[in-house]
């Protein structure tokens, strides 16, 4: 799955890391939104799911806003080691530029104000399901967004999804 991350980069030239570390198996599923400097700064967000960060770069700030739709282009997984990358990517690499962590934490499967997670094995099976039908409802608990947002392709094998805020949404217990 990390084939395409492997080929696009050059491990000696990028501090990017190249491996992958597995997170323990009881802890819930994590992800990351990096603020990434590029030539067009944009912000990846990034969920594990199966051993994998599943990565999307938006090229507006996630908005708390129902009504602001963004566009998020999926992209190449990345290895989950990326979750903790910050640093330079030096000019000539794919990518050029700076990589900061913008927000991190939980996140959850989530439907109609309840959380679908039992434990990572159920969680990763709804992920899956939704990565395959092109809605993907999730909880993420961060440090700055904290919520349900909701991710939908646009068209049937398209790299373009939507992230969209929630408006039903419950807090948690
Ligand atoms: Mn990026």
């Amino acid at each position: 799955m990390l084939k395409d991350y492997k080929k696009k980069r050059n491990f000696k030239q990028t501090p990017e890391p190249s491996t992958s570390q597995q997170s323990s198996c009881k802890d819930p599923l994590i992800f990351v939104i990096q603020k990434h400097s590029a030539r067009q700064q944009h912000y990846d967000l990034r969920l594990e799911a199966d051993g994998v960060l599943k990565s999307w770069a938006i090229p507006k700030e996630p908005s708390l806003n129902p009504k602001m739709k963004r566009l998020a282009v999926m992209v190449e997984d990345h290895p989950m080691d990326y979750s903790k990358f910050e640093g330079i990517i030096p000019e000539g690499q794919y990518g050029a530029g700076k990589v900061i962590i913008w927000d991190k934490g939980n996140y959850f499967p989530y439907n109609n104000g309840e959380y679908l997670f039992t434990n990572r094995s159920s969680a990763q099976e709804v992920i899956r399901e939704g990565l395959i039908n092109g809605k993907l409802s999730i909880y993420l608990e961060g440090e700055k967004l904290k919520g349900a947002w909701t991710l939908i392709r646009t068209k049937p094998d398209d790299k373009k999804w939507l992230l969209i805020k929630h408006r039903d949404e419950k807090t948690r217990r």
